[in-house]
């Protein structure tokens, strides 16, 4: 993986080699477990943190992602708005607080992750897209977002693609980061905020001890007054979440550097993060070393829960990338693609993080950001804390945290409705986005499949 595979990766943490005791046991050392630690360390200095990873900080899809770094906790606006629209105004604040947040621990612990606060582009390449960029926009303006839309000639004038039928930027609320190395200066952060972190510690099994809970890993065992889990689409050692959360492949192209011309001849001068708008979407956009990260199109997912390196390779799907991307930018015909890789995106029907507790509340776990998880992470940790400490708050009263997610249903039903709706996508994508009547059903229960 390009983010993961560089020279400042740091060293691995020890793995835990003993028995011991905690006031807080984080299972998972992606963006979820180490906000997690990060921010119950700045609320209860002293708190004995102990971070737990089964490989190594970052494995799983906080590294592996795109970067886009967005302050939306529920999948994007108009995903919120059609399911919480009570909470809409409260949902935005938080989310552009968290944003914020983000960006105010990036500084105070001197992490360097390329962060940006940039534009976000919608762009049409379908005349149905350019209706669809109509309504969110109408959406953004409603709670006051900074938006412009933009014409054929005005977006290829931006960015220099042939497709481009229309653009939407969105300029206030949005980022891009670099997902690996903000993971490693989070770890970093926890750590110097007093949290023990062990990696290529997976957690086996979580058991009663007296008034506690005994957590156990190969090597050790960790005695704890509460546990949060953070294993996302990572089939994590309590099975709960396993009705509500399931994991998808996303798949990624990395491009080798541009050389000038080659950044010259697609402009992209304000270096925004684009995704289109159809149902199987890509995003993409330019690593600090002027790469493209071209990723999307296609979310795979594999017979009850699968979830295994070799889903990370897809030649199929990484095949159709690299015919989409010349398609998208033929000036940059013979330009090669240095990394490819996949990994799991946790989803749920209604594509938003969803939180419970389990062991009489002693444990608590978040998962499901589906493929908006790089900020809304951060949100999915702080709740988390607030529910296994037992606080009530702002955040746990809102009806996204209370109540779950419609569940999938048990295998073989769960497998053949995915790809039930990942065909009815496929065909909607082709058929100017009419959505038939399987994606109309589906869209009056409020539930869905994406990535
Ligand atoms: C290809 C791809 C592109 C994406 N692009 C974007 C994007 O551009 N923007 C965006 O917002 N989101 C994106 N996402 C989603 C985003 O990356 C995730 O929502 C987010 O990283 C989830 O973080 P997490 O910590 O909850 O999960 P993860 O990062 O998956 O972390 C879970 C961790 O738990 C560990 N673990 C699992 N089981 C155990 C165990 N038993 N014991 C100990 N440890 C265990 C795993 O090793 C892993 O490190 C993308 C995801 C993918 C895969």
């Amino acid at each position: 993986m390009f983010w993961s595979d560089r020279d400042d990766a740091p060293a691995l943490t020890a793995p835990l080699g003993t028995n011991i005791n905690a006031d807080l046991t984080i299972i998972g050392g992606g963006f979820t477990g180490l906000w997690a630690a990060i921010q119950a360390l700045e609320e209860h200095p002293g708190l004995k943190v102990v971070l737990v990873e089964g490989e190594r900080c970052g494995f799983g899809a906080s590294s592996r992602n795109g970067g886009f770094c967005d302050s939306s906790l529920t999948h994007g606006l108009e995903n919120g708005l059609s399911h919480w629209p009570a909470d809409t105004e409260v949902l935005v604040r938080l989310g552009h607080e968290n944003l914020d947040e983000i960006q105010t621990s990036i500084d105070r612990y001197r992490i360097t992750a390329d962060f940006r606060r940039t534009a976000e582009v919608g762009v049409a390449t379908e005349p149905w897209h350019v209706e669809t960029l109509e309504r969110a926009l109408e959406a953004h303006l409603s709670i006051g977002d900074d938006m412009k839309l933009l014409d054929a000639a005005e977006m290829q004038a931006r960015v220099h693609s042939p497709t481009y039928l229309g653009g939407l930027i969105r300029h206030n609320d949005t980022s891009l980061v670099d997902p690996a190395r903000l993971c490693w200066g989070l770890r970093a952060a926890a750590e110097k905020l007093g949290a023990a972190v062990h990696e290529h510690s997976p957690v086996t099994a979580v058991t009663h001890d007296g008034p506690a809970l005994r957590v156990v890993t190969p090597g050790g065992t960790i005695r704890s007054e509460r546990v949060l889990m953070a294993t996302n689409a990572y089939p994590g050692p309590v099975r709960r979440p396993r009705r509500y959360v399931i994991p998808v492949y996303d798949h990624v192209l990395m491009t080798e550097p541009l050389s000038t011309e080659q950044i010259a001849s697609i402009g992209w001068e304000k270096r925004e993060g684009i995704g289109d708008v159809s149902n199987q979407f890509h995003y993409y956009r330019l690593s600090e070393d002027d790469r493209i990260l071209w990723g999307g199109y296609d979310a795979t997912y594999h017979f009850n829960n699968g979830v295994d390196p070799q889903h990370d390779q897809s030649d199929h799907t990484h095949g159709k990338l690299a015919e989409h991307f010349f398609e998208t930018f033929p000036q940059l015909e013979g330009l090669r693609f240095t990394h490819r890789w996949g990994g799991p995106i946790g989803t749920t029907t209604q594509f938003t993080a969803t939180w419970g507790t389990a062991h009489e509340g002693r444990l608590a776990w978040v998962a499901g950001y589906t493929g908006l998880g790089v900020g809304a992470s951060r949100f999915g940790a702080r709740v988390a804390l607030d529910l296994v400490f037992g606080q009530v708050t702002e955040r746990t009263e809102l009806e996204m945290v209370r109540t779950k997610p419609f569940p999938f249903p048990p295998e073989p039903m769960r497998w053949a409705a995915v790809e039930l709706t990942r065909t009815a996508i496929q065909r909607a994508d082709r058929r100017w986005g009419k959505r038939g009547l399987w994606l109309g059903l589906l869209d009056r229960f409020g539930v869905g499949f994406d990535s």
